[in-house]
């Protein structure tokens, strides 16, 4: 088995697994209680709370835990737009960004809320002077993540941030998904900040926000109390300290994996561009875990298909997007439709080996030729 999808789903670190299961059966009592049982948990609570914070430079009440960063990008947009609706209705976004932000948006635009899309350029990156142009004192949210899902570009974060304090009613919200552990991550000027356990060897169905302290929110779940007011339920205190481990390993390791992942994605890139018919969209700044091609005129659903019958799982797009249908990004960065119709997406992890993109180019090989592409 040769897996390359690491974007949409990273395994389970077994360290942190067994932390999970450690809590799991050593805190029986809900945080929320007021016995000594309830007591002990909330101690332990408040603590990995506080070293998540610690570890990513934040305060502990700017953390707000959640089901993935699907939820974490729905409570930050839809909360922002509903708590700042007498300020301004007026929204921008990319078309690199995740369906669990593009929905949330297209929602408030069914909802009269105005959305407008910053023009990307052709090295993947968003266009400031577009952005500045469509800047207006209404404007109260953008959103735009630090790399993108399907092809892998970094955003200059920062320079926005930056670009985006002249306008204090708007707050920027940033999706770090496949940032956080990957690649360097500076949320300085960020009000709004999502990512989600399972993409760093995490497990699946927790994420977070974080939210600067000033900025107010509506919450999108509401009910009893729980370890923030923006999101009610039981704390999850398993998922919590199991996070707590995830975090510390990925950011220990950060540096060192950048630098080995990238002479992986190298040479599989080297290797790619000798077929004439293949276009490499993922810029060479970009995210060294994320190899995006196009292979205009191929049906890459076939491709898909005759991988992984042969063992070798990768994807066309992101997992969360539907198929047959054009990427966003692809097409938001190289307005070929073609292109945009015939994508591919490798993504690698410091676990891949050498030996496994070498089988995997050997068995990519076979494959193509088999197709007659
Ligand atoms: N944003 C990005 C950039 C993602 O890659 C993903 C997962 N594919 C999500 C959001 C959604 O994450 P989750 O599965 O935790 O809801």
């Amino acid at each position: 088995m040769i897996y390359l999808d690491y974007a949409a789903h990273t395994p389970v670190d077994e360290r942190v697994l067994a932390v999970y299961s450690e809590t799991t059966l050593k805190y029986i009592g809900n945080p929320n209680s007021s016995h000594e049982m309830g007591r002990i948990a909330r101690n332990k609570l408040e603590e990995s709370t506080k070293n998540i914070a610690e570890m990513m430079g934040v305060k502990p009440s700017e953390i707000i835990f959640t089901s993935g960063a699907t939820e974490s990008n729905n409570l930050a947009i839809k909360g922002i737009a509903e708590e700042y609706k007498g300020t301004g209705k007026h929204i921008i976004t990319t078309y690199l960004e995740h369906s669990s932000v593009t929905g949330p948006v297209t929602v408030l635009q069914n909802l009269g809320y105005e959305v407008d899309y910053v023009d990307i350029l052709e090295n993947g990156q968003v266009d400031l002077e577009h952005l500045k142009e469509l800047l207006r004192e209404d404007t109260i949210l953008v959103s735009i993540c630090y790399v993108d899902s399907e092809v892998g570009t970094c955003q200059p974060i920062e320079k926005i941030g930056k670009l985006l304090k002249d306008y204090p009613a708007c707050h920027f919200h940033v999706d770090a998904t496949q940032a956080i552990g990957k690649v360097p991550v500076n949320f300085e000027n960020v009000d709004l900040l999502t990512f989600s356990a399972h993409k760093i060897y995490g497990l699946c169905g927790f994420g977070v926000l974080i939210k600067k302290e000033e900025v107010r929110l509506q919450p999108q779940i509401h009910g009893g109390l729980s370890d923030s007011p923006y999101r009610s339920g039981t704390p999850m205190l398993s998922f919590i300290v199991s996070l707590e481990k995830a975090i510390e390993l990925t950011l220990t390791t950060c540096k060192e994996h950048f630098t080995y992942v990238s002479s992986l994605n190298t040479f599989v890139r080297e290797n790619l561009t000798c077929y004439k018919n293949i276009i490499i969209n993922t810029p060479k700044d970009g995210s060294p875990y994320i190899l995006n091609m196009s292979i205009p005129g191929c049906k890459t659903e076939d491709l898909l298909v005759a991988l992984s019958n042969s063992g070798v799982y990768i994807s066309t797009k992101s997992a969360c997007c539907a198929t047959n249908t054009p990427s966003r990004p692809v097409y938001g960065i190289t307005k070929n439709r073609k292109a945009a119709l015939s994508t591919l997406r490798i993504s690698f992890s410091h676990k891949t080996t050498m030996e496994e993109v070498k089988e995997f180019l050997r068995i990519f090989e076979a494959c193509y030729l088999q197709l007659e592409i």
